[in-house]
């Protein structure tokens, strides 16, 4: 397939390549990358208008930050009040798309909304409700039969309660996504994800319900904190995260990106070879990636595997069961030979 590669040195400083196999759906004249092209002074040509979406996703961090710190208690204490606010974060983000678009090979149509839109759904109610029965109250019950309290982390700052609780969820996260890359039956439930053949706001939630399952696992259940931080981190991770599948012509500065995952990042990751897949994987917090030694600079623009293969959502629950069924399949041939 044709590679579309930008040259490194026409790029910013801190910008690397754009790869991707030419996408039938894309246009790249249109791409981010080709709108950042320096002028005759050295100076980037973004334009207002890049400049203010540049810092969308550390002001909604920020924005979501301080809304938890003072929102009132009653907020606080119903669990609607999570689930409403990563519903408008989504949303809002979704909205953002429209007006500043980074592919349009990557533009949302019918059929990807019906399909992301279920996985939302899905994701917040069965996926929540399993994560909860099967992991969450079984750990509440195993660390309160063990008499362990870790009280003492009531007593931290706000922010430090809040930053805790986003380090331990993305350091199993990290873990988790790392072995999927890395094992046969860890991938097959991770690969549906990888399958996506666009990215936008919602596609974050789309991928094998027993991936969906795993990558929710956390050990933040043995922390005693308040309501307020654990919905806070949450909120920050649903922001960094849709904002790292979506397709926004957003690029924020170091500050951000250095310590947050970027839609750059994360796309880099989505990548059409297997191999370049095998990087970036923490979903929002891509320090740990730099720190831990599998950090890759770059960007792709055409995301997919199977050279572009769009699954189905039942091919993508059936995923995993492939090998078993082909197998199956294959002996059944065999016997009717005989
Ligand atoms: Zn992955
Ligand atoms: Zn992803």
């Amino acid at each position: 397939m044709e590679q579309l590669t930008v040259d490194k040195a026409v790029l910013s400083s801190d910008e690397q390549s754009v790869t991707g196999a030419a996408h039938p759906n894309s246009n790249p004249s249109s791409s981010y990358s080709f709108s950042r092209l320096p002028m005759a002074d050295g100076k980037s040509d973004a334009s207002l208008k890049d400049r203010l979406f540049n810092l969308a996703p550390p002001a909604f961090v920020a924005a979501v930050v301080l809304f938890w710190a003072y929102a009132p208690k009653s907020w606080v204490d119903s669990g609607w009040s999570i689930i409403l606010a990563s519903s408008l974060t989504t949303l809002i983000v979704l909205g953002l798309e429209l007006v500043h678009e980074r592919h349009s090979g990557w533009r949302m149509n019918k059929r990807e909304f019906a399909t992301d839109l279920f996985y939302v759904v899905l994701s917040s109610t069965v996926i929540s409700w399993v994560t909860t029965t099967l992991a969450e109250d079984p750990l509440l019950a195993f660390k309160t039969s063990l008499g362990i309290t870790t009280q003492w982390a009531m007593q931290l700052p706000f922010l430090v309660q809040v930053a805790l609780v986003i380090f331990v969820i993305e350091f199993g996260q990290y873990w988790m996504h790392r072995l999927m890359h890395n094992s046969t039956p860890f991938w097959l439930t991770h690969a549906p994800h990888h399958h996506i053949t666009q990215l936008n706001a919602a596609k974050g939630a789309v991928g094998n319900p027993i991936e969906l399952f795993l990558i929710s696992l956390s050990v933040v259940a043995l922390f005693d904190l308040p309501l307020s931080a654990k919905f806070c981190a949450f909120n920050v991770l649903g922001v960094v995260s849709t904002f790292a599948h979506a397709n926004v012509r957003a690029d924020p500065p170091k500050f951000y990106s250095f310590f947050f995952t970027t839609i750059r990042h994360h796309s880099l990751h989505h990548s059409t070879d297997y191999e370049s897949t095998r990087c970036n994987y923490a979903n929002s917090l891509i320090v740990i990636d730099r720190v831990l030694g599998t950090y890759r600079e770059g960007e792709a623009a055409i995301v997919g595997q199977d050279e572009c293969r769009r699954l189905s959502i039942l091919e993508q629950f059936m995923f995993p069961f492939q090998p078993l069924i082909s197998r199956i399949r294959q002996m059944r041939s065999a016997s009717a030979i005989h």
